[in-house]
C-alpha cells in the first residue's frame, strides 16, 4: 500500500501498484538491503538512452512547473564540469511529498541522482533539504550504502520562495535564497558557476523507476499521454490524508468521493479552488488545460460546515509575507491583495478591485509566486462567491473557521 501519513494515522486504501513508494514502512527508511530487495541496484544508463525514455513517457518535473525532463538533460552540455542538484527544499506548506520520500525510500532518491550523474559525467551531487528528519535520513542512507561518495547533503532554509530552485542555488552559492531573474537558469549557470542539473526530489524517484523498467515497463501505469504514477498529499476532508502514489490519470473525484459541489483547492497554495472536480483526473497537461494545474501535486478539500472564506484570508496573508521583496508588484501588490481578501471575510470587500490589482501583479515578478499567490486569492474569489455574499448580508456565515492548512493561526 502506498500511503504515508502527515500528521494522523489512515487506513490503507490502494490506488493502483505502488512503484516509488513500493515496499515502503510508512514510519522508518527502507534499508540498502531492503532497497536493493525491492528495487536493485541503481540502473546506470548512457544519456542518449536516458533521455530517449524520457521522451518516450512524457516525464514531467515533479516541483510544480511539470517542465518537460528531457528537454533539461538535453539542456546540459556535454562535458566539462557540472554538477547535479536534487531539490528537496519542499517550501508549499501543504505538501509533504518530498520530506516524505526522503524520509522513508531515500536510496531512490539517491538512485535517481546517480543515474542522472552517470548519464551526464557529471562527478558531483548536491541534495538540498531543509527538513531535520529526512535530512537525517539521507545521511544515514549514504553511510549505508557504497557508491554515494559524489554525493552530499546540505541544509537549506525552509520557505516558500526559497524552496523554488534558483532561490535554492542562490542560497547555496551565496548565502542569499532568493529567485534570480526568470531567465536564470541552473543548466547555464548553476552551483559553484558550473552547468546544473537541477530537479525536485520525486522527479529523480521516477528516473531511478524509469531507468529501470525503461520505458515500455514505465508506461505500463498511468495514461498515453502522460505514462506512470505521482505523489500527491490530500489535505482536509478526503479519503485518506497523507501522501498517496497514484497512476496518472486517476480521478480526482476517486480521491474526494462524496459531497459534489464542494470547494476543493488543486495544486496547493500557488493553486485552483475549484466546485467540481468532475473529470478532473490527475494529468498534468489537462489539469492546466482546465485552469487548474496540479502543482507540487496538493489536493485539499475543506470539511464541511466550516469557513473557507476565513481560511483563504490567513493563507492570503501568509503568501503575502513569502515575497523576498524584490519586485515591487509582489511587495506591494499581494499584501494589497490579502487585506482585499480579509476585506471579504468581514462582510465588505470588491470584487472589481480584486480583479483590478490583481492585473496589476500578474506576470511583474523575477519568479512565480505572485503569479501563483494571485490565482490561489482570484479563484477563491470566484469560487466562495456564495459564502462572500452570505458575509456581506451577515457580517459573518456563522461557522466557525476552516484550519486544514498547516499555518500560524495568530495571523487571522
Ligand atoms: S516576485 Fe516576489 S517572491 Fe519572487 S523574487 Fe520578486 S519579490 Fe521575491
Amino acid at each position: 500500500m502506498t500511503v504515508i501519513d502527515t500528521p494522523t494515522t489512515v487506513p490503507s486504501r490502494p490506488f493502483g501498484a505502488p512503484r516509488v513508494l513500493a515496499g515502503i514502512s510508512p514510519d522508518r527508511a527502507l534499508t540498502w538491503t531492503e532497497h536493493r530487495a525491492v528495487h536493485g541496484v541503481p540502473a546506470l544508463r548512457p544519456r542518449a538512452w536516458l533521455t530517449d525514455a524520457m521522451r518516450a513517457v512524457n516525464l514531467l518535473g515533479r516541483g510544480g512547473a511539470a517542465f518537460p525532463v528531457a528537454v533539461k538533460l538535453e539542456a546540459m552540455p556535454f562535458g566539462g564540469p557540472m554538477t547535479v542538484l536534487v531539490n528537496g527544499s519542499e517550501g508549499e506548506p501543504a505538501s509533504y511529498k518530498d520530506r516524505a520520500l526522503m524520509t522513508v525510500a531515500p536510496h531512490l532518491v539517491i538512485d535517481g541522482a546517480l543515474v542522472v550523474a552517470r548519464a551526464l559525467g557529471a562527478t558531483a551531487v548536491t541534495v538540498a533539504v531543509h527538513d531535520s528528519r529526512a535530512h537525517a535520513s539521507l545521511a544515514a542512507a549514504l553511510d549505508e550504502r557504497p557508491d554515494a561518495d559524489a554525493i552530499t547533503v546540505v541544509h537549506t532554509r525552509s520557505g516558500f520562495v526559497a524552496g523554488e530552485i534558483r532561490a535554492v542555488v542562490n542560497g547555496l552559492n551565496t548565502g542569499q535564497a532568493r529567485p534570480g531573474g526568470r531567465r536564470d537558469l541552473p543548466h547555464d549557470h548553476g552551483l559553484a558557476g558550473r552547468p546544473t542539473f537541477a530537479s525536485n526530489v520525486e522527479t529523480f524517484a521516477q528516473v531511478a523507476v524509469l531507468a529501470r523498467l525503461g520505458a515500455a515497463g514505465y508506461a505500463a501505469a498511468g495514461t498515453r499521454d502522460e505514462p506512470g504514477t505521482s505523489l500527491v498529499t490530500l489535505v482536509g476532508d478526503v479519503i485518506q490524508a497523507g501522501v498517496l502514489e497514484v497512476a496518472n490519470g486517476t480521478r480526482l473525484d476517486a480521491l474526494l468521493p462524496g459531497r459534489p459541489g464542494a470547494l476543493v483547492l488543486v495544486g496547493g497554495f500557488h493553486g485552483t479552488w475549484v466546485r467540481s472536480t468532475a473529470g478532473l483526473t490527475v494529468d498534468r497537461a489537462a489539469l492546466r488545460a482546465s485552469g487548474s494545474p496540479l502543482g507540487a501535486g496538493v489536493i485539499a478539500r475543506p470539511h464541511a460546515d466550516t469557513c473557507v472564506l476565513a481560511e483563504v484570508a490567513v493563507v492570503s496573508q501568509w503568501l503575502a509575507d513569502q515575497s523576498a521583496g524584490q519586485c515591487g508588484p509582489c511587495f506591494f501588490g499581494l499584501p494589497a491583495l490579502a487585506d482585499d481578501v480579509r476585506a471579504f471575510a468581514a462582510g465588505r470587500g470588491s470584487e472589481a478591485q480584486v480583479v483590478r490589482r490583481a492585473g496589476q501583479v500578474r506576470g511583474r515578478g523575477a519568479c512565480a509566486h505572485p503569479d501563483g499567490a494571485v490565482q490561489f486569492m482570484s479563484s477563491a474569489i470566484v469560487a466562495l462567491a456564495d459564502d462572500i455574499a452570505v458575509h456581506r448580508a451577515h457580517g459573518t456565515c456563522g461557522r466557525p473557521p476552516s484550519t486544514i492548512f498547516p499555518l500560524p493561526r495568530s495571523e487571522s
